[in-house]
């Protein structure tokens, strides 16, 4: 089996042109290993959220390249593209983007009927359980504690079974015990189902039982605990 789910290959990001111009990512060599926990870390304005973006196919690089599953991503068309990122991508916000019309059930189910997909309900109830979300199902998102959206975000990753589940900031809009309760959640999920996953914040502490640590400053990666692989 391969080792790396992602690779990036002399991955830049610029913002504006000339002078004016900002490069939030300088040539970026990174691969993400199969089944790790990855802790991007670094502070703020240091491209984390650029890469993320990047990783997942939201936003174009300026030069360079991303491969998943060793899909040169950009190359593709896209329509290819956004299914390939449907399918294989689970998106976890710092501000939960959830469907405010939507109940909570209806929302951790949306990107499979976006796509069509069938539902294994065995694995939804494992999901719902694991998150505790049992007695929140038809509540609404405004219904909702911002822990208990931010759960309920994280089934709607999980719930579509993607390749890898991308996480920018998920505890950044949450009070202390709500966001130690997130990560534990985030980490204890990524343990039962194996789960590759890729989570950015500028907490150290939230860090902690990360399997690699890659740390970005101005652009390029300062360290990286799982260097060498
Ligand atoms: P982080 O997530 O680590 O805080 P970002 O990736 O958001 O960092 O930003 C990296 C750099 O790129 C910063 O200097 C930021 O101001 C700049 N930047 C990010 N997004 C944009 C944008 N849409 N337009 C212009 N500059 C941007
Ligand atoms: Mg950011």
């Amino acid at each position: 089996m391969d080792t790396f789910i992602l690779e990036t290959r002399q991955l830049s990001k610029s913002y504006g042109h000339g002078e004016a111009a900002v490069h939030a990512l300088r040539s970026l060599d990174v691969n993400i290993v199969y089944g790790q926990f990855t802790v991007i870390m670094g502070r703020s304005g240091s491209g984390k959220s650029t890469l993320l973006h990047l990783l997942g196919a939201l936003d174009k690089p300026t030069a360079g390249k991303v491969f998943l599953q060793r899909v040169d991503l950009f190359a593709l068309p896209d329509d290819a593209l956004t299914r390939m990122r449907r399918r294989k991508i689970g998106f976890v916000f710092q501000f939960y983007n959830l469907v405010q019309e939507l109940t909570a059930y209806e929302n951790m189910l949306l990107p499979l009927m976006l796509d069509g997909q069938p539902l294994d309900s065995a694995h939804v109830d494992q999901v719902v359980g694991l998150l505790g979300l049992e007695n929140r199902l038809k509540h609404r998102p405004g219904a909702l504690s911002g822990g208990q959206q931010q759960r309920v975000a994280i089934a709607r990753a999980l719930i579509a079974k993607p390749a890898i589940v991308l996480a920018d900031e998920p505890t950044g809009n949450l009070d202390g015990k709500s966001a130690s309760e997130v990560m534990d959640l985030l980490r204890l999920s990524a343990r039962t189902f194996g789960q590759t996953m890729v989570m950015v914040t500028h907490d150290a502490r939230l860090a902690e039982h990360a399997d690699r640590i890659i740390e970005l400053d101005n652009g390029l990666v300062i360290s990286d605990s799982g260097a060498g692989r």
